[in-house]
């Protein structure tokens, strides 16, 4: 496979240079032709790579012409979206050294003038490159790099070829190759395409420049560290099998530390961050491994990797995340903080199985932005932040947070912790694991091995003075009584439970043996939360209202429908899903003296809801809802999360 890489590479080049000898005179371009063909008879092999593509050329007649400052600053002031004094002025600027290879689309970009056509907008790089496609008529395509196959598209061209002519190779299928470029009007690699692709219809689409030069270096630097980390790979097999068993293990650590895996390493990880995605799932398969990452909540194949490289990649990260790397047969976890490509600390957990195809690797991505938002950011209603900012504002007491895994519960946590950790509070909390490391916190994990629990660690923790403590979780009594005594001694108790809504709260502490007297001497009041995926700002439809929709959300509930909605479309911002990011759904149950009056051995679920309502309490739909009147997420999306919780 590397061997056919490199000879169609030489290929290319070689054809290239004819190309440009045609090229290089202008005027009576069929005497050039004819030199040229003449100047490859020299051999027969020559003749063959030559003469069919002079005659192309010849038969094109297509002139090339590269853009050019000056003209495209005018072409936009005659298409009315550039003002002649902005094009004037744009003409005389002096440019940086960075910035020679620039398309003229990007310079232009770069000054951020007002779209004449669409007042309030700018003249920003995606929208001067929909307008040159526009006016190129060639089909404009913001590059996905999740939807590309690095490894198959680099072989259309090498990577000199693509650098020069500023192209790339978006797909290649058994009757087509697309190749993207941001100079429509220069045609010179494209017979050089057409003979290196037999049998292709040779597809040209317009990117943003920034994109291509970006995407192609990030795409051969994959595909070069892909194939010679495979190559590596099928030698070491090639040994017989007693060599492969006594050298299994340097084999193993020499894969882990190789060069190519260290960069297949670093582009996953930088990849995973530029996409937003929260894990990053190492899946080995029988012959290939797959490479997923979750983007607000959904999985996307991302990737396919040989078996081998997959082995190396997951070696690899155990080794930075100092792990066992000889064992494969047991779980295991482990940690690494490492830095993006803007100096922004993340920090990973990760975690490995044992499956029958092999080791697989899940890497939960924890970017403090994330995890720590600003109180605002957290998405509550105004009356639920007041509420909410009360309950944890108190001394003592506990303050629950429910929900199940992947609900945005720690997300909560931390922020209200972290808006409570000031100079003169001392902040404690007790984990399973330890999420995020915060550095305003003292952290402590559970250790089952050397039986240090959720209530040992409440235990320990109250003889270093807190004033706040978060406990992890509660799923025990033993848990339950620590928090409960450590809030009856003057602390600020922060736990989750997993529970459907907030009032079940209440009935899972009497279930676990809590007394209800003691619920109703500590407990100040629990939130229960979901996450919904938010609309895309950018495609987002505003559109009729839904009321079957609105019926099924709101009921048994009566809440007034709005005039209008909004509606996902999906574009290339959100990869045609029609979401952007998430957000979080609050039903907000404070401990007030009626619920108390409610609250004895036999509490019912029912109940408790219906007086909390009258309190002021919106169910986790009617949260919802209000986010669909906000034009922030819609009906479907609440249903899919928020739980009905009506009169049972
Ligand atoms: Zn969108």
């Amino acid at each position: 496979m590397a061997a056919d890489y490199n000879s169609s590479t030489a290929a290319a080049k070689s054809r290239d240079g004819t190309v440009n000898a045609v090229l290089a005179g202008t005027g009576s371009l069929p005497a050039q032709v004819k030199w040229a063909v003449k100047q490859c008879k020299v051999t027969s092999d020559a003749e063959k790579l030559c003469s069919p593509l002079s005659i192309q050329e010849a038969n094109s007649k297509k002139p090339d012409i590269s853009l050019n400052l000056r003209t495209v600053a005018d072409d936009l002031v005659s298409d009315l979206r550039l003002s002649a004094r902005d094009a004037e002025q744009l003409t005389l600027k002096t440019r940086r050294k960075d910035q020679l290879n620039w398309n003229p689309i990007e310079l232009i970009a770069e000054e951020m003038y007002e779209d004449q056509a669409n007042p309030g907008k700018f003249l920003d790089l995606e929208t001067l490159t929909i307008w040159l496609a526009g006016r190129a008529q060639q089909q404009y395509v913001r590059i996905d790099p999740l939807k590309i196959d690095a490894v198959l598209v680099t072989r259309v061209m090498s990577h000199e070829f693509a650098q020069r002519h500023q192209i790339l190779a978006l797909e290649t299928k058994d009757d087509e190759v697309v190749v993207v470029s941001a100079q429509p009007y220069v045609h010179a690699w494209e017979a050089t395409i057409e003979q290196s692709q037999p049998g292709k219809v040779l597809t040209r689409v317009i990117a943003n420049p920034a994109d291509i030069r970006r995407y192609t270096t990030e795409f051969y630097t994959m595909a070069r560290s892909v194939n010679k980390a495979t190559a590596a790979g099928l030698s070491s097999s090639s040994l017989t099998n007693l060599e492969q068993m006594l050298e299994l293990g340097q084999i193993d650590q020499m894969e882990a530390n190789d060069a190519h895996i260290v960069n297949i390493v670093d582009w996953l990880l930088n990849y995973a961050f530029t996409q937003r995605a929260s894990d990053i799932h190492l899946e080995p398969r029988r012959e290939k491994g797959r490479v997923r990452f979750r983007i607000d909540g959904v999985l996307h194949l991302v990737y396919e990797l040989p078996s081998p490289v997959m082995t190396a990649v997951i070696s690899r990260l155990k080794t930075l995340g100092r792990m066992d790397v000889a064992e494969k047969r047991r779980p295991q976890d482990g940690r690494l903080k490492t830095k993006t490509v803007e100096a922004h600390e993340v920090e990973l957990r990760l975690s490995t199985l044992p499956t029958a195809h092999g080791e697989k690797m899940v890497m939960r991505i924890f970017d403090p932005d994330i995890l720590l938002k600003s109180f605002e950011q957290l998405g509550l209603a105004n009356d639920d932040y007041a509420r909410w900012e009360s309950m944890v504002g108190n001394p003592n007491g506990i303050v629950l947070v429910t929900g199940p895994t992947g609900s945005g519960k720690t997300t909560t946590l931390y922020t209200s912790l972290k808006h409570l950790a000031t100079e003169d509070v001392n902040v404690c909390t007790i984990e399973d694991p330890i999420e995020m490391v915060e550095p305003s916190f003292n952290q402590m994990q559970v250790q089952h091995n050397i039986n240090l629990n959720f209530a040992d660690g409440v235990r320990a923790l109250l003889r270093q003075d807190p004033d706040i403590i978060m406990v992890g979780e509660i799923r025990d009594l033993e848990t339950a009584e620590m928090a409960i005594q450590a809030a009856l001694t003057g602390h600020l108790v922060i736990s989750t439970l997993h529970t459907n809504d907030a009032p079940s709260a209440i009935t899972r502490l009497l279930e676990l043996g809590v007394a209800p007297y003691l619920i109703k001497a500590t407990v100040l009041g629990i939130m229960a939360q979901r996450l919904v995926r938010t609309l895309c700002n950018n495609c987002k439809h505003h559109g009729d209202p839904d009321p079957d929709g609105w019926k099924a959300v709101t009921s048994p509930w009566k809440m007034k429908m709005p005039l209008h909605m909004y509606h996902p479309v999906g574009c290339l911002d959100c990869r045609d899903t029609g979401y952007m990011g998430r957000q979080g759904i609050y039903e907000l149950l404070p401990m007030t003296d009626t619920i108390k009056e409610l609250l004895d051995d036999e509490a019912e679920i029912g109940k408790l809801r219906l007086a909390g309502m009258k309190e002021g309490m919106k169910t986790l739909r009617l949260s919802g809802a209000l986010k669909v009147v906000n034009g922030e997420t819609t009906i479907a999306e609440v249903l899919r999360v928020a739980p009905f919780s009506g009169t049972q």
